[in-house]
This record gives structure tokens, C-alpha cells and sequence, in this order.
């Protein structure tokens, strides 16, 4: 499944491809000099507060290939992980972060940190050193790292995690629900908020399981004064269901696909959700 958010497009890159390792070498090359010639660019989809307003808004990255047309992350991210590319890229992408949070004011600008960068001091020099050179602050900013990484952080990825939160810098768990985080880790890790996977939004509708999860997540992140993003919200009736559920943040179609910088809207929908008995 792409989940590029972009109708009508094909999986460039497939498994097939990326499993000769020539092939690979060549996209690898590809994607440094598309860094270089400007091939890169950010767009962003807003997570909305529950009147409709944006909260944040989450960077997501985008490869606009002179050939291949626009490249979705889900393809070329995990090309860039397998070396320290990935560490250029997250550079790219917090320059250009940097350089477009004064286009959305009193917002955050969210950004997705690979677990591959956080085996890596030069996540934080970076960080520190960009927001310097671009003057920012790094209260400005929310680093998503995925639930995988948050599970398997070694001493090392929490001390890095906590150095970045030394700085100002918010911590949301990205995709929760898809890996083996339980309940216990939210206590004892840095973050200040939980995005809760598309998956479960998806199911609130038809499946009690789902319902009671979100719901107990959602009681844990207000004891511990976490922020709870309900992720891939498509329809009202999913807004209605999450918000019943507990969630206080959203983000999804409903509210606004990823669009470039000059067209992600910081007011979404009017409408007011649909009232439920929870
Ligand atoms: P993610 O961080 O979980 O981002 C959410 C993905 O779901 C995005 O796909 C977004 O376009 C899509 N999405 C948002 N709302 C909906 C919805 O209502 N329905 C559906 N079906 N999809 C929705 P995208 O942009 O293709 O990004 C895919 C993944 O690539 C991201 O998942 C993230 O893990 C990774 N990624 C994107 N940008 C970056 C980046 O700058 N750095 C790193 N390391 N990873 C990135
Ligand atoms: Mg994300
Ligand atoms: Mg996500
Ligand atoms: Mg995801």
C-alpha cells in the first residue's frame, strides 16, 4: 500500500529493484544530488485542535523526480536509511523547516526523525547547529520518532532523546499501536505526545477493541499530560468516534491533505463533530 496521500501514483521503486544492490547504489546516488538540485520539498498537513484549527503541522517530505514524477517517502526513506544519506536528509529537512515556521504563526512545525539518526550524536550538533544558524527556537518544533525506535532505544538513543528535549524541543511517538509498546513505556519515556496509528482510527467505528484502547490511551495521556493525536482521520464520523474516544489532537484527510507550504491551512473545518454519547 502507498500511502503517499498522491491519487494516481505507482510505486516507483519496488522491492524487486532495491533488492540488486546496483540498482540500489544508483538511487542512492539519485537521491544525494537531488539534495543538491533542489529536487527535495517539504509539504505539510496540519494536526488540528478539536475546533478545526491548526495546531501543528506535520513536515512530510517529498522527491520530485525529473523522470519518476513526485516520489513518496515510504520509498525512498527507507533507501536513505541504509546509509548515513538518511543524516543528510534530516538536515534538509530541518533547514527547511527552520526556514518555513514563519509561515505559520504561534505553530509548531512537526518533523519525523529516522531511528538510523538517532544512532548518532550529530542528531543533536545538527539540530542545535541549524537552529542557531537559522535563529529559531527549538520550542518551535515537535520530533516524531516512530514507537519501534522508542521500544528498542538503547541508553545511548535516550540520552539523545533527552539532550533533544533539553532543548526545547517537544517528543511525539509516531504510529502507535503498530509495535510493542506497552502501556508501562509511556511512563518512562521522554515525550509529550502519542500519535496513535491510522489503523485504530480506522476501526473505531466497528471494533470494540479499538474503541477500548484508544480510550485507555487517551486516560493514560491526560494523567501524564501528553498530547493524544488521533492519525489518518478520513471522515466526520472517524473525527466524532476519536474525540469520543479521548483524543485532543487530529490529523488526516478530513482536516487536509499534505500540501506545499503556501497552501496548508491553518483553519480547517467549521463544521462542529458530530455529537455522540460516549
Ligand atoms: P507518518 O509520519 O506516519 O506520516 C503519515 C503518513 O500518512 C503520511 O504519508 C501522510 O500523507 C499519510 N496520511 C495523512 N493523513 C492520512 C489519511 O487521512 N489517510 C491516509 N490514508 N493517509 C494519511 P507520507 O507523506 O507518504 O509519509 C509516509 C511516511 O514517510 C511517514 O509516516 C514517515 O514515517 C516517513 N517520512 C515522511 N517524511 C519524512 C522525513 O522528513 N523524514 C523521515 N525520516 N521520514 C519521513
Ligand atoms: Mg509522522
Ligand atoms: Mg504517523
Ligand atoms: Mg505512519
Amino acid at each position: 500500500e502507498s500511502k503517499a496521500g498522491g491519487r494516481g501514483r505507482v510505486t516507483v521503486f519496488d522491492e524487486e529493484m532495491l533488492s540488486d544492490k546496483r540498482y540500489r547504489r544508483l538511487v542512492e546516488r539519485e537521491l544525494r544530488a537531488a539534495v543538491y538540485l533542489g529536487e527535495l520539498e517539504l509539504h505539510y498537513q496540519p494536526i488540528v485542535n478539536p475546533d478545526g484549527s491548526a495546531y501543528a503541522l506535520e513536515g512530510l517530505v517529498r522527491w520530485r523526480h525529473p523522470v519518476r514524477g513526485l516520489v513518496s517517502p515510504a520509498e525512498f526513506i527507507p533507501i536513505a536509511e541504509r546509509s548515513t544519506l538518511i543524516d543528510m536528509l534530516g538536515e534538509w529537512v530541518f533547514k527547511r523547516a527552520c526556514a518555513d515556521v514563519g509561515h505559520f504563526p504561534g505553530r509548531r512545525i512537526s518533523i519525523n526523525v529516522s531511528g538510523e539518526q538517532l544512532k548518532r550524536d550529530e542528531i543533536v550538533t545538527m539540530c542545535d547547529r541549524v537552529l542557531r544558524e537559522s535563529g529559531r527556537s527549538a520550542t518551535q518544533f515537535i520530533i516524531e520518532i516512530t514507537e519501534t525506535v522508542a521500544t528498542a532505544a538503547t541508553p545511548e538513543i535516550l540520552r539523545r532523546l533527552e539532550a533533544l528535549r533539553g532543548l526545547g524541543f517537544h517528543i511525539a511517538l509516531d504510529d502507535f499501536g503498530t509495535g510493542h509498546c506497552g502501556f508501562n513505556y509511556l511512563k518512562t519515556l521522554p515525550i509529550d505526545g502519542i500519535k496513535i496509528d491510522r489503523s485504530y482510527i480506522r476501526s473505531l467505528a466497528h471494533d470494540q477493541v479499538a474503541q477500548i484502547f484508544v480510550s485507555a490511551l487517551a486516560q493514560i495521556a491526560r494523567i501524564q499530560d501528553v498530547t493524544i493525536v488521533a492519525e489518518g482521520v478520513e471522515t466526520q464520523e472517524e473525527f466524532a468516534l476519536a474525540m469520543a474516544a479521548g483524543c485532543n489532537r487530529f490529523q488526516g484527510y478530513f482536516f487536509g491533505r499534505p500540501a506545499p507550504r503556501d497552501k496548508a491551512p491553518l483553519r480547517t473545518i467549521d463544521a462542529e463533530p458530530l455529537a455522540l454519547s460516549a
